[in-house]
């Protein structure tokens, strides 16, 4: 049986669901955030794991973002066969630029106050959150979960959570993840140049963007779609 958020509120009663969320760019989604949703989900045994695509981030002013209505889909189909992941319409469905500061207020009044949030992040993102709007507020509503990505040291990456200890009120948990070498920039510039994106993300996704055009670029000869 299929559970919604009602649910399993009302299932929670005196515990806390633990939410985990992964905010993205998904651009596209590929294994690299998919074994790492599933890991942390596994390992700090979470109710859920919210994948939220982000809709206008100020961050990434000035780059070219695939339409927000294809990233959530390609989000939406590559959790769709995990019955603990969902993705969240929160910031795509939002006017302006969008901060993860009011998705998480929006999320802690959905949830009637009755979740913790834990907030995944890669190095990378780890090490940009004190650019991100109301960090303060941020650490006192979610614990967070740095997990390690292969090209950044892991060594930053604690340096990084030291610091934040440190100086914030935060709660960030360490985890090392399998190594999966994958980036989204990867992904749409081998697309773009007509360069196999097999085994990279799922099937649907290939099929996706050569589908939409996405990444201006054709299949590779020898990369077709599988009707096995
Ligand atoms: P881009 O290259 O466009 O920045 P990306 O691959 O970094 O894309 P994002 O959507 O920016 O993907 O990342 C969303 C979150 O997933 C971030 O917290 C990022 O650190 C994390 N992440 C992305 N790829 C990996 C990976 N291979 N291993 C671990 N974490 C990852
Ligand atoms: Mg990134």
């Amino acid at each position: 049986m299929i559970q919604t958020i009602k649910d399993k509120i009302e299932l929670s009663e005196n515990s806390l669901l633990k939410i985990g969320i992964m905010g993205g760019t998904f651009d596209p989604v590929h294994y690299g955030h998919l074994v790492t949703a599933e890991a942390v989900r596994e390992k700090f045994t979470l109710d859920q794991v919210i994948f939220v695509p982000v809709g206008n981030p100020p961050h990434k002013i000035g780059q070219k973002v695939t339409d927000k209505k294809d990233r959530y889909a390609m989000t939406l189909l590559a959790t769709a066969t995990n019955p603990y992941f969902d993705v969240s319409r929160e910031e795509i469905d939002r006017k302006g630029y969008t901060y993860t500061i009011d998705t998480i207020i929006s999320f802690q009044k959905r949830f009637e106050g009755k979740a913790q949030f834990y907030f995944i992040t890669g190095a990378d993102a780890l090490n940009q959150i004190l650019t991100w709007k109301h960090t303060e507020q941020l650490f006192k509503m979610c614990e967070f979960i740095a997990v390690t990505r292969p090209g950044y040291r892991p060594d930053d990456l604690f340096q990084d959570i030291e610091y934040l200890r440190a100086n914030f009120e935060s709660k960030i948990h360490f985890m090392d993840v399998p190594a999966f070498e994958i980036s989204s920039t990867d992904i749409r510039k081998r697309v773009e140049g007509n360069i196999s994106i097999k085994y990279l993300l799922p099937e649907s996704i290939e099929a996706y963007i050569y589908k939409h055009g996405l990444y201006s670029g054709k299949r590779p000869a020898g990369s077709e779609e599988s009707h096995g």
